[in-house]
């Protein structure tokens, strides 16, 4: 029989990494810039004793472990209390991306059954209008305080955040309880139908914060001061509310404005060293620092992911701003760290050149994450850097099913020798492995668009389109942009007669008014006369997206 190990049995809970910084790193600093305009500063050890008052007022609210708590909400210190205060007790966190059309939130937040829904001031519009279709949530809590509570609101017992908080005295004792119960929730819209919920647990987001923490992915030491620019309702800001907790350093939460000049601003008055965001938001920070020929002097290292960093981001951030790049690849599905590309001591040996193209790949799996590339029958493909399959991945903190579907998402792979090699989850990326595990994406088997590190589902698009009663046959492809890195280009085929051969751009473009969010509404449309498709009748998207790989796009 074999033999047990004899350790302390502790259970891996999100309230012991909040614990942790409270009581090592108690006075280091949390600064946000809020909604409310001002800059707002606070401590580890504040946040714990507020997220102990929170736990305490949502249950006085009568939520029970297991109740999900909805957020509308950008990077600030509330948002961190909620994660803890509701994790931290047995309640799920589950952020919401505000970006979403009202419908699309709606439908997220019902099909989750939250049962509070917690937003800052900018969402109050937009929750006013949304509170009739939203029956199960029973408490909505506005993220502020008295002096800037509205006078009257449509939100039927809508409550103050700071009352709720003030009104408990954080005498409150972290429940411990199996580290497999839920912690938080996000959904994902990278794939086809309805956005699905990945359910994370306490223990996958404990794991995962020590793996993203580590000197050889995000590097996230106590001597850093982190501003994660990639928003907390983005699948945890990839951890890093978890991972400075963790480690125990300075956090800036930089609030809803990412535009170049408020990111510089905030990255030099509180001298940030390290940072993580999408592409689309260096173009605009690297745009002003090099339009005012302005310089860092602390920024010393980014995470950038999301998409695919191009690479003249990363030598410009490299050789003109001494910005470190580490290129990191994931998905929601993956909480969401899967690669980073950084050079060993192997590496570091090769030319330049050969180093650079190695960091604009999309890197080595961290402990925690085995990937593999597989051919259309799920058997593995060599790692000889040039082979490309799908890219299909499994491991502690990689989901195993999706919220509320029955069905598993999974796979069955075999290995190069023919043996059964397990389950395995198939994240629609297509991707070819070299022989020292540097991965790098070469294409997406997914049918989506990502534009500015946002999804936009294809078939909504193209659904849209085919109800118009002039257009045949419609389909949407992603096509490069600079700003944004895809946007949606719609490629139409006329119906016969007199309706089709009057359809216009504008036409086609105006229909998609009040239809869909105006970010999500393609750039542009051309008009084919026809679409080509498989032997099945499925669209041809790969020889659609060669044919208009060039395409200029109005203002692209
Ligand atoms: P999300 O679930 O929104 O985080 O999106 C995950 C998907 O974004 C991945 O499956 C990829 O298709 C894409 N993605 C994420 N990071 C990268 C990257 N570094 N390069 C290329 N595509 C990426």
């Amino acid at each position: 029989m074999a033999l047990m190990g004899q350790m302390m049995s502790m259970p891996l809970l999100i309230s012991s990494v909040i614990q942790h910084a409270a009581r090592h790193s108690g006075d280091t600093e949390i600064v946000s810039k809020r909604v409310e305009g001002d800059l707002h500063r606070t401590t580890w050890a504040a946040v714990e004793f507020r997220a102990r008052q929170l736990a305490q007022a949502f249950a006085r609210l009568g939520l029970a472990p297991g109740d999900r708590v909805g957020t509308l909400a950008w990077n600030g210190h509330r948002h961190l209390e909620l994660y803890y205060g509701t994790s931290g007790s047995g309640l799920v966190c589950h952020t919401i991306n505000p970006r979403l059309f009202p419908e699309q939130i709606a439908w997220i937040a019902n099909d989750a059954a939250d049962r509070a829904l917690c937003f800052d001031l900018s969402f109050l519009p937009l929750v006013e209008k949304l509170a009739p279709q939203l029956g199960q949530v029973r408490h909505f809590i506005l993220m502020t305080d008295r002096a800037h509570m509205p006078a009257e609101s449509s939100i039927p017992g809508l409550r103050c955040y700071e009352d709720l908080v003030e009104a408990e005295d954080g005498r409150y004792v972290w429940p411990e309880f199996d580290e497999n119960t839920a912690s938080s929730i996000c959904y994902t819209s990278g794939t086809t139908g309805h956005p699905k919920g990945a359910v994370y647990s306490h223990r996958s987001s404990v794991l995962h914060a020590y793996g993203a923490a580590l000197p050889d992915a995000m590097a996230c030491s106590r001597r850093d001061v982190i501003l994660p620019v990639v928003p907390m309702f983005h699948v945890n800001a990839w951890g890093l509310p978890y991972s400075t907790a963790l480690v125990g350093c300075k956090l800036v939460l930089p609030g809803p404005h990412l535009d170049g000049k408020s990111l510089y601003e905030l990255f030099e008055s509180e001298q940030v060293s390290f940072s993580a965001g999408v592409p689309t938001v260096w173009l605009g920070l690297l745009n002003y620092v090099g339009a005012n020929g302005l310089k860092f002097s602390s920024f010393k290292r980014t995470v950038i992911g999301g998409s695919a960093c191009p690479p003249a981001m990363l030598r410009t951030l490299m050789d003109d701003y001494g910005v470190e790049v580490i290129h990191a690849w994931g998905m929601t599905e993956m909480s969401p760290l899967g690669t980073l590309s950084r050079l060993g001591s192997q590496q570091l040996k090769l030319p330049q050149e050969q180093q650079r193209h190695l960091l604009e790949k999309q890197g080595k799996a961290i402990y925690g994450v085995d990937m593999a590339v597989v051919d259309d029958a799920g058997k593995a493909l060599p790692w000889d850097g040039k082979t490309s399959g799908n890219l299909v991945v499994r491991g502690p903190w990689v989901i195993d099913s999706y919220f509320g579907h029955a069905d598993s998402p999974l796979i069955r792979v075999t290995g190069e020798d023919g043996r059964d090699a397990g389950l395995w989850f198939p994240t629609g990326d297509v991707a070819a492995i070299d022989a020292d595990g540097f991965m790098q994406i070469t294409d997406r088997s997914k049918d989506v668009i990502k534009s500015g590190g946002e999804w936009i589902s294809s078939i909504d698009v193209e659904n849209i389109a085919m109800a118009h009663p002039a257009i045949h046959e419609a389909a949407v492809i992603a096509v490069p942009h600079s700003k944004w890195d895809e946007r949606p280009l719609l490629v139409v085929v006329r119906k016969p007669g007199e309706a089709g051969a009057a359809l216009t751009r504008e036409s086609v473009l105006g229909f998609y008014e009040g239809r869909i969010a105006k970010w999500q509404v393609p750039d542009d449309v051309v008009f084919v006369d026809e679409i080509p498709h498989t032997a099945t009748g499925k669209m041809l998207k790969l020889k659609l997206r060669e044919q208009f790989k060039g395409h200029k796009l109005p203002g692209g």
